[in-house]
């Protein structure tokens, strides 16, 4: 199937793109990969009247270290991030998790707005974001907004953005010293979307666990930090064996769905698993 007629502008500033937005308000949707949106298109699960092409809008891409946080843009390639030497640095998390983004093809159009726009509760970015704390910036005809990542994820495929609002950017906060994070997912077959995904960001240092944000993506319908199993290991020794004895918090904290990668049964249980090998890999953490 190919998609509905539809319009298609290709604005060369934000200001021009709002003001489209503003103008078609809900027949208009954002074009930036394409490699989501078009193919939901093709299916007819999409039928937006008017395109609004963000591909030309230069100031939407790049990745920029500041003073307190990394800005990554909407506009940025996954494969400019996966390449990028100051992620590999500062978010070593977010560089962790690139190679499990779709495929190489996918990656060099997909964006990292795009897929944070999205929300597929399954992808790796919007975790990351939740585990690093991040900020989305966000644009709208009355000006910027920040949009804490908390509260950024509203539901399966649901974001805080409004109509005719578009997503700049997302501020990272620079680790703190001493902090690591460890990312792990499984998946059928590498690339595909994650059956259940674990992004973990907190300090184990001072042979201790503290400040731990411990994310899961896969098991419901958006990412989720797992806050019981964060306190449970919260001021404990950074040992493998405090990290198995609070697993059985994750009870408590996943809800999963059965979907078409298995019942609800197991993909809690892929899910401890996963937690204890992920959190395992933390600098720190004593075997
Ligand atoms: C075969 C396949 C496998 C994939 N596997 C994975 C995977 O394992 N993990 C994963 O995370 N992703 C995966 N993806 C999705 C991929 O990462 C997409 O690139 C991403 O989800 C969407 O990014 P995009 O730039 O292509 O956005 P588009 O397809 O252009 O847009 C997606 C949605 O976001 C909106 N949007 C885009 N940019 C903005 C913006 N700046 N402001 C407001 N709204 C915006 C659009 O209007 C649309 O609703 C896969 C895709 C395919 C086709």
């Amino acid at each position: 199937m190919k998609a509905p007629r539809f319009a298609y502008a290709r604005p060369a500033s934000l200001a021009e793109a709002l003001a489209l937005l503003a103008e078609h308000k809900g027949d208009a949707r954002v074009l930036a990969g394409g490699q989501s949106l078009v193919p939901m298109m093709n299916f007819r699960l999409a039928t937006p009247k008017v395109l609004v092409d963000i591909n030309r809008i230069a100031a939407l891409a790049g990745i920029k270290v500041a003073k307190n946080h990394v800005r990554i843009g909407a506009l940025t390639r996954h494969v400019e991030i996966e390449r990028s030497a100051d992620v590999a640095r500062h978010l070593p998390l977010i560089a962790s998790a690139m190679p499990h983004i779709a495929h190489p093809a996918i990656r060099n159009r997909g964006t990292f707005g795009g897929s944070c726009a999205l929300a597929d509760p399954a992808a790796e970015l919007p975790a990351c974001a939740l585990a690093l704390g991040a900020s989305f910036v966000v644009a709208g005809k009355k000006g910027e907004r920040r949009v804490a990542a908390e509260d950024f994820f509203k539901g399966l495929y649901a974001t805080a953005l409004k109509s005719g609002e578009l997503l700049v950017a997302a501020e990272f906060p620079l680790a703190k010293p001493g902090y690591a994070s460890a990312f792990g997912e499984l998946a059928r077959r590498h690339g595909d979307y994650a059956m259940v995904g674990v992004a973990a960001h907190g300090s184990a240092q001072g042979k201790k666990f503290s400040d731990l944000r411990v994310v899961f993506f896969g098991v419901g319908d958006r990412p989720q930090r797992a806050a019981q199993f964060e306190r449970a290991l919260d001021g404990q020794p950074a040992a493998a064996k405090t990290i198995d004895a609070g697993l059985q918090k994750l009870n408590a904290d996943l809800d999963p769905r059965a979907d078409l990668h298995g019942s609800a049964a197991t993909k809690l249980h892929l899910a401890k698993v996963l937690a204890g090998r992920v959190l395992r890999k933390m600098e720190g953490v004593a075997a």
